[in-house]
């Protein structure tokens, strides 16, 4: 039966993929991804001798035609993206649509996310969350989008490039000063740092290069009020019964 996989891969440290990513990379019998050297060097680690071909951005419309004339033929398909979860600020779900219209099996296999990953270790509250990916880069635009999710009661989750970062952070402080953020850098890898402080504390962090403007970022900022955050109704079910494993 064709299916396509959906991988997710380490956003860092290469230990970070499940058993069963890497037993489904072994075994499809393609794997698309954004950049071939990226994944070729995962594989290499892990002993994958599956064939790479491109899928990203630029490509994506020929490339999909490629993968559902290859599902067609009942051949399966594992997609990544360079880290992380593919679809996910990454190319990967018109694809999914298409395969889904066409009635062909879609898996995800479960991995590593920088948002999730960020807001796990920021101590911010974690029960409700908005993820808004990359900001606009013009500033009035930034501060629109900023000052709307500012005013919920949600932790609001931001990729961000390090050319940004330190311009990202004024443009919270200037909605909020005194608003406790969360920088996740480098999450997973060697120089990973994450510090969760006032927005003008980052901000002179930056300043000093206290915090590097160098690597990947993850930009959380906790919701305007937390005890919004309500847990309660989640208290009160009991979960528990549904949890079950297989293999
Ligand atoms: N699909 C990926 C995921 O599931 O997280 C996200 C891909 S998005 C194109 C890349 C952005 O994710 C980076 O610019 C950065 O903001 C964030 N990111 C990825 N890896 C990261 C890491 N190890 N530490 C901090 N941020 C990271």
């Amino acid at each position: 039966m064709s299916i396509l996989y959906l991988v997710g891969t380490p956003i860092g440290n290469l230990e970070d993929i499940t058993y069963r990513a890497v037993r489904i990379l072994t075994e499809a019998d393609y794997i698309f991804c954004e950049d071939t050297r990226v994944t070729a060097k995962l594989c290499q680690h892990y002993s994958i001798n599956t064939p790479l071909k491109s899928y990203h951005e630029h490509n994506k419309d020929k490339a999909s035609k490629q993968i559902l004339e290859l599902l067609d033929t009942d051949k399966t398909v594992a997609l990544v993206s360079d880290a992380g979860c593919p679809c996910i600020s990454d190319p990967g779900y018109e694809l999914v649509n298409q395969a889904r219209d066409k009635e062909i099996r879609v898996e995800t296999i479960p991995g590593p996310n920088a948002a999730i990953t960020a807001l796990m270790t920021s101590g911010l509250p974690s029960y409700k969350f908005v993820f808004l990916g990359f900001l606009p880069r013009q500033a009035k635009e930034k501060h629109d989008v900023l000052d709307k999710w500012m005013q919920r009661e949600s932790t609001v989750m931001i990729y961000e490039s390090p050319y940004r970062v330190k311009q990202t952070v004024k443009a919270i402080s200037e909605i909020d000063s005194n608003r406790k953020i969360s920088l996740g850098r480098e999450l997973t890898k060697k120089f990973e740092q994450v510090v969760t402080e006032e927005s003008t504390i980052i901000e002179q962090m930056l300043e000093s290069e206290e915090i590097p403007q160098k690597g990947e970022f993850v930009i959380l900022i906790q919701g305007q009020d937390e005890s919004l955050q309500d847990t309660t109704w989640w208290e009160e079910m009991n979960l528990k019964e549904h949890v079950e494993f297989y293999v």
